[in-house]
C-alpha cells in the first residue's frame, strides 16, 4: 500500500482502490489485518495525544518562584554553615514538590480521563458486520458508514453516495455543503472540488453513504494543514489563568514588603543573616503558589464528578460558566420529554380512529383512508424496527413509532416495500418540515409525504374520504386546521400524512398532493422535568422554551413541565423571524425576553434569540441536537448537546454533552459548576488571609521593635506544610446545600471581589492581633523569654489558621452545619495537621530545629485560648454583618 496510491485515491474508480487496499466493500477488514494495520499507521489521532509523564508533572515542580527562593534559602543555610537548617529546609523544598506533584498528577490523569471518555465514535463494515467504534481505532482500507450530522471522522473515499451533502469549511473555507458523488475526479482537481472524496474534520449535513478510509491521523488533509498539534497542548482554563495572574501581581506586593521588614528589621538591630532568612520566608509565604493546581484539581474532580452523573464537559472553563448561567434556551423532543412516542389516534376524514380502542387483529379495509394512511406512515420513513426488541430498533422515535403501529395492523414495512419499492428519498427539509419517498407503483411512482400540519396542508388540493379522493376546499382546509390545534392542545404531536401518483419520479413532491389524514403520537414530558423546572426557578434561572413542534403542543407540554410563573407567554417563531438583535425596538425586546415558549422555530431564530438574551446580558445555556443547530450552540455561553440522540457536529460544537439527554442533568451540572466555583473562592480567601497574617505579624512585630515572633523555617513549616491541607479541603467540598436557592453569580464579577478581599483583610488582621496579643502576654505578662514566647506565638498562629477554615463558611449556612462542617476532608486535614504540630513541638529533635522550645504548660493554654479568638471574632463578624459585607455570593 504505497502513498501514491492513496493519494490519488479521488481520481480512480472506488474498486479499484478497494482492490488496491485489499479491502472487501461488502464485509471490510478482518481482525486481524486491522490489528496489523493499526501497527503499521498508529492511531487515527491528530495530535500525538501524548500523556505527560510523571517525571515531566514531578520536574514541573522544579520550576516554581517558590522553589528557586527555597533553594536559595537552604543555600544561604550551608553557606553560613548552619547544616541542620539547610537540610530542614532541604526536606520542606521536597515535601512542597511532593504536595504539587500528587495534586497536579492526579489533576492532570482526571482531565485525560475525560478526554478518553469524549473519544469520538464511529460506524464501520468489519468482518461482514456493522459496529460502532472508536474513531481512533481506524486503519486505512477501513469501511465507514456515514449519514447526516456524522464527523467524519478519517479521509475517505466514497464508495456510497445518497444525496451526500459535506461542509467542508474547516478545510476549504468554503460555507456551503457540497454534494457528494461517487465518480472519480480529475487527477487535478483542488482539495475542495474532489467531490469523489469526504475528509476528516468535515461535516455531514444530509444523505447517507460509506466510503473506504484511505489515510487517518497526522497524514489526512486536516492533519496536514492542521496546527491542532499545537494548540491542544492541554486547555488553560481561564479561572486559572486569572488565579495566576492574581498570584503574580500579589508576589511584587509582597516582595516589596518582606524586603521593607528586612530594611525595618536590620535598622532595629536584629541580625542581617536572620533577617534576610526571614524576608525570604516571608516571601515564599506570600506567593499563592498553590492557588492554579488546587484550582485545576477542584475543576477537573468536578468535571469526573460531573460525568458521572451523565454530563460530560468538554472545555474546563465551561464548569466556570455554568454556575453563572441565568437562562437556559432548552428544547422539548427527548429534553423534556421522554422521546419515547406512541401514536394513539388517527384524525381522518371518515372520523378519529382510536388505535388502541380499535382491533388491531383485524386490518383495514385495503383503500381506505386508515389503510392509507397506515402505509403512507410506514413507507415515508427511515426507521428500522430489527426484531422487533426495544435494543434492535433504530432511528427517529417519531417513525419508529408509525412503523410499529402499522406492524400492529399488519402492514409491515418490509411487505409494504415488496409491492412498491422505494426508488428516491427527500430528506426531511428542516425549513419546508415535510420528507417524501417516491416508490415504484403498477403504473408509475407512489410518492409518500409526511410532514408539520399547516406545511401539507398548504401543499394539498384533494382529500381522500371513504369514496376515494375530493378535492380539498378552503373550508375543508380550515376544518383541518381546527382539527389539528384541538388535539395539539391536549399536548399530542402532530403529523400529516399525504400522497399522490405520478408518472415520473422526479416530479415535485411537494406540489398537489392527497391529504390522508393526521397521525397524533403522544410523548410523555419526563417525570423529573417538572422538579427540575421548579429548581432552576429557585436558583434564579429562567427556562424558556424552543421547540419546531406546533404552539399549541409545545403550550401543553410547557404547561405540563410547568413553566413559566403560572402565565404562560407563548409566540410562534413567524412573528418574530425577521428581527435583528441590532435594530429590534425597545419594546420587542423585552416582549422577546419574557416569552416562555417559541413554537415552530428555525435553526436561524435559535442563533437570533442566543444573542438577544446575551445582548440583555444572560449567561446563556442552549441545548440543540441537529446539524443546524452548531451556529447557536457555539454562540451560546453554554453550548449543549445531547449524547444519544445529538448529532456528532452538535456534540463537536457544544461545550456540554448530556449522555443521558435529560433535562434534570442540567440542573445538577449548575448545582456542580456552583459549587466549584465556591470552592475555588474559598480556599482563595483561606490561603490569602493566612499569608496576609504571617506578613503582617513579623512586620508588625519587627516595626514594633519586639523580639522576632517566627523564625524562617516556621513560616515555611506553616506555610507549606500545615496551611496547605485545609486548603485543598476546602477545595474539594461537596458545597452547600442551598447553593441552588440563590441568584446566579454575576459573570462580570471577579473571583476575589471586593467583598472577598474585605473578608481576607479581616480574617487575617484577626489572625494577626490574636498572635501579636499573645506574644505580648507571653512575654510581658507570662513572663517568657524570647524563645518560648516565639513557640506561643508559632502555636497561636497556627492554630487560628486551622480553625479559620470554619470561617469562610456561606453566610446562611448554619452555624455547626455548613458545607466546612459537613466536609469530611477538612476535619481529616484538621487531624493531619495537629499531629504534625504535636510532633514539631514534642519530638525533641524537631522542636530544636524549628527553634521551639517548650512554652510550659500557661504558654500552651495561652495560646491554644487566643487562637480561639479570630474563629469567634470571625463567626460573630458572620452573624451581624449584612450580607452585601461579607465575602460570599451575594
Ligand atoms: P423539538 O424542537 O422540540 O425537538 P421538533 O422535533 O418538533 O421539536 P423539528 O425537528 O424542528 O422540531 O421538527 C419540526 C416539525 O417538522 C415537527 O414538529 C414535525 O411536524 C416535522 N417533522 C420532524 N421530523 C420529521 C420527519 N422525519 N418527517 C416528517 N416531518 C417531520
Amino acid at each position: 500500500m504505497s502513498k501514491d496510491s492513496t493519494d490519488a485515491a479521488f481520481c480512480m474508480t472506488f474498486q479499484k482502490l478497494a482492490e488496491k487496499l485489499e479491502t472487501d466493500l461488502k464485509t471490510g477488514l478482518g481482525a486481524d489485518e486491522v490489528k496489523k494495520r493499526l501497527e503499521a499507521h498508529g492511531p487515527n489521532r491528530l495530535r500525538r495525544q501524548k500523556k505527560k509523564s510523571a517525571l515531566a508533572i514531578l520536574l514541573h515542580q522544579f520550576k516554581s518562584i517558590i522553589v528557586l527562593l527555597l533553594t536559595a534559602a537552604a543555600v544561604m543555610s550551608f553557606v553560613m554553615g548552619d547544616i541542620a537548617e539547610g537540610v530542614a529546609i532541604a526536606f520542606v523544598l521536597i515535601l512542597n514538590a511532593a504536595i504539587g506533584f500528587i495534586s497536579e498528577f492526579k489533576a492532570t490523569r482526571s482531565i485525560e480521563a475525560l478526554m478518553h471518555i469524549a473519544e469520538v465514535r464511529t460506524q464501520v463494515r468489519r468482518g461482514g458486520e456493522v459496529r460502532m467504534i472508536d474513531a481512533h481505532e481506524l486503519v486505512p482500507g477501513d469501511v465507514v458508514i456515514l449519514e447526516a450530522g456524522d464527523v467524519v471522522t478519517a479521509d475517505l473515499r466514497l464508495s456510497e453516495a445518497s444525496n451526500l451533502h459535506a461542509d467542508e469549511s474547516v478545510l476549504t473555507g468554503e460555507s456551503a455543503p457540497v454534494t457528494k458523488s461517487t465518480e472519480p475526479v480529475d487527477k487535478e482537481s483542488a482539495l475542495g472540488d474532489r467531490l469523489s472524496m469526504a475528509f476528516k474534520g468535515t461535516a455531514i449535513t444530509q444523505g447517507a453513504g460509506e466510503g473506504i478510509v484511505t489515510a487517518t491521523g497526522m497524514e489526512t488533509e486536516l492533519g496536514r494543514i492542521s496546527d491542532l498539534a499545537q494548540n491542544a497542548e492541554g486547555e488553560v482554563a481561564p479561572l486559572e489563568r486569572r488565579l495566576d495572574k492574581l498570584g503574580h501581581r500579589l508576589v511584587w506586593l509582597t516582595l516589596a514588603l518582606a524586603a521593607l521588614t528586612i530594611v525595618a528589621g536590620i535598622l532595629r538591630g536584629h541580625d542581617v543573616a536572620i533577617m534576610v532568612q526571614t524576608g525570604v520566608a516571608l516571601a515564599i509565604a506570600s506567593v499563592p503558589e498553590g492557588l492554579p493546581v488546587v484550582a485545576t484539581l477542584s475543576l477537573a474532580r468536578g468535571m469526573l464528578r460531573m460525568s458521572q452523573r451523565n454530563a460530560l464537559i468538554t472545555r474546563l472553563s465551561s464548569v466556570e460558566t455554568l454556575g453563572a448561567t441565568t437562562v437556559i434556551l432548552t428544547d422539548k423532543t427527548g429534553t423534556l420529554t421522554e422521546n419515547r412516542m406512541t401514536v394513539v389516534r388517527y384524525l381522518l376524514a371518515t372520523g378519529d380512529v382510536d388505535v388502541e380502542a380499535c382491533a388491531a387483529a383485524e386490518g383495514p379495509e385495503p383503500y381506505s383512508p386508515m389503510a392509507w394512511a397506515l402505509r403512507i406512515g410506514a413507507l415515508c420513513n427511515n426507521a428500522e424496527l430489527g426484531d422487533g426488541s426495544k435494543d434492535s430498533r433504530s432511528g427517529d422515535p417519531m417513525e419508529i413509532a408509525l412503523l410499529s403501529v402499522a406492524g400492529d395492523f399488519g402492514a409491515s414495512r418490509k411487505s409494504l416495500l415488496e409491492h412498491n419499492p422505494e426508488v428516491k428519498q427527500h430528506a426531511f427539509d428542516p425549513n419546508r418540515k415535510m420528507m417524501a419517498t417516491v416508490h415504484r407503483a403498477n403504473d408509475g411512482h407512489l410518492f409518500a409525504i409526511k410532514g408539520a400540519p399547516e406545511a401539507v396542508f398548504d401543499v394539498c388540493t384533494k382529500v381522500i374520504g371513504q369514496d376515494g379522493a375530493q378535492d380539498m376546499t378552503d373550508d375543508a382546509r380550515q376544518k383541518w386546521i381546527d382539527r389539528n390545534s384541538q388535539a395539539a392542545q391536549d399536548g399530542l404531536r402532530l403529523l400529516a400524512l399525504a400522497m399522490k401518483e405520478k408518472a415520473s419520479k422526479d416530479a415535485d413532491p411537494y406540489e398537489s398532493l392527497t391529504l390522508v389524514g393526521l397521525v397524533c403520537l403522544l410523548d410523555p414530558v419526563r417525570a423529573d422535568v417538572p422538579h427540575a423546572i421548579e429548581a432552576s426557578r429557585n436558583a434564579g434561572v429562567r427556562v424558556v422554551m424552543l421547540t419546531g413542534d406546533h404552539a399549541d403542543t409545545a403550550e401543553a407540554i410547557a404547561r405540563e413541565a410547568s413553566l413559566g410563573d403560572g402565565e404562560l407567554s407563548v409566540v410562534e417563531s413567524s412573528e418574530i423571524d425577521g428581527f435583528d438583535p441590532k435594530t429590534i425596538s425597545e419594546d420587542d425586546r423585552k416582549r422577546i425576553l419574557n416569552v416562555d415558549v417559541f413554537a415552530r422555530v428555525s435553526p436561524e431564530t435559535k442563533l437570533m434569540l442566543v444573542s438577544l438574551f446575551q445582548d440583555a446580558g444572560h449567561i446563556v445555556a442552549m441545548t440543540g441536537d441537529g446539524v443546524n443547530d452548531a451556529p447557536a450552540l457555539k454562540k451560546a455561553d453554554i453550548g449543549i448537546a445531547m449524547g444519544q440522540r445529538g448529532t456528532q457536529v452538535a456534540q463537536e460544537a457544544a461545550d456540554m454533552i448530556l449522555q443521558d439527554d435529560a433535562f434534570a442533568t442540567i440542573i445538577a451540572a449548575m448545582r456542580q459548576g456552583r459549587t466549584i466555583f465556591d470552592n475555588i473562592r474559598k480556599f482563595v480567601i483561606y490561603l490569602m488571609s493566612c499569608n496576609v497574617s504571617e506578613v503582617l505579624i513579623v512586620g508588625l512585630a519587627v516595626g514594633a521593635g519586639l523580639p522576632m515572633p517566627l523564625l524562617p523555617l516556621q513560616i515555611l513549616f506553616l506555610n507549606l506544610v500545615t496551611d496547605v491541607f485545609p486548603a485543598f479541603a476546602l477545595g474539594l467540598g461537596k458545597g452547600d446545600e442551598n447553593v441552588m436557592t440563590k441568584p446566579p453569580r454575576d459573570p462580570a464579577e471577579a473571583i476575589i471581589n471586593r467583598r472577598c478581599w474585605i473578608l481576607i483583610g479581616i480574617l487575617g488582621a484577626l489572625v494577626t492581633i490574636s498572635t501579636l496579643g499573645a506574644f505580648a502576654c507571653a512575654l510581658f505578662w507570662l513572663g517568657l523569654e524570647s524563645g518560648p514566647a516565639a513557640t506561643v506565638a508559632f502555636l497561636t498562629l497556627a492554630l487560628a489558621q486551622l480553625w479559620n477554615v470554619f470561617n469562610v463558611r456561606d453566610h446562611d449556612a448554619g452555624l455547626l452545619r455548613n458545607e466546612v462542617t459537613r466536609n469530611g476532608y477538612i476535619w481529616g486535614a484538621i487531624a493531619l495537621c495537629l499531629g504534625l504540630l504535636g510532633f514539631a513541638l514534642w519530638i525533641p529533635s524537631l522542636a530544636d530545629l524549628l527553634g521551639l522550645p517548650n512554652p510550659g504548660r500557661d504558654g500552651l493554654v495561652l495560646a491554644t485560648a487566643a487562637s480561639l479568638v479570630p474563629l469567634l471574632l470571625g463567626q460573630a463578624w458572620i452573624w451581624f454583618a449584612k450580607p452585601s459585607d461579607r465575602g460570599d455570593r451575594g
